[in-house]
């Protein structure tokens, strides 16, 4: 089932998601229709908030990258925590299902540590670097309410403003089906 994409705005995208219990619920068919959503809109990364659900979830697909340096990587990531960040900082432009149209440069450390469960329930702890550890961090900054716009300066922000407010309006022209939380119905 494709679900509408959640925008820019929208009380969901900025709260803390809650662990997900074993058992709790379907994490499977969730996961399912996460990646179909994804593929639709052809994203990388797609979090359980921005389907209105706000559980600590998210997926992640870099075969729509088709980045022969960074290959195929499929993998759902549940309850996940962030152990530690290494590596030098860079500078790499950020783009987001919930905020379309806009991209904009955001710091970020290189390489990432990660625990997490899969849809097995199985636990892992992984070490990812590069557009994969980026792409991770993303989807990981949105179950904790936070989104790549609050990464960037005040003034930047200032500047996007309008762009901003006419997301939350549903005034953007996209492919996919979105929910925005000032539309008017
Ligand atoms: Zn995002």
């Amino acid at each position: 089932m494709i679900y509408p994409i959640v925008m820019y705005g929208d009380p969901v995208l900025k709260k803390k998601a809650i662990a997900i219990e074993p058992g709790s619920m379907d994490v499977i068919s969730l996961a399912e229709d996460m990646f179909e959503t994804m593929y639709a809109a052809n994203g990388v990364g797609l979090a359980a908030p921005q389907i209105g659900q706000s559980v600590q979830l998210f997926i992640i697909d870099t075969s729509q990258l088709d980045d022969e340096d960074v290959g195929d990587y499929k993998q759902v990531f549940i309850n996940p925590e962030i152990i530690s960040e290494n590596g030098e900082k860079w500078i790499f432009e950020e783009g987001c299902l919930s905020i379309p149209t806009i991209r904009e440069d955001v710091e970020r450390n290189n390489t990432v540590k990660i625990k997490y469960v899969d849809e097995q329930w199985e636990k892992h702890e992984k070490v990812f670097s590069g557009i994969l550890a980026r792409i991770i961090q993303h989807e990981y900054d949105h179950t904790n309410g936070i989104l790549f716009t609050d990464h960037l300066s005040p003034l930047k922000k200032r500047l996007l403003k309008g762009k901003l407010t006419d997301i939350s309006k549903g005034k953007v022209e996209i492919s996919y089906r979105i929910i925005a939380p000032l539309a008017k119905v």
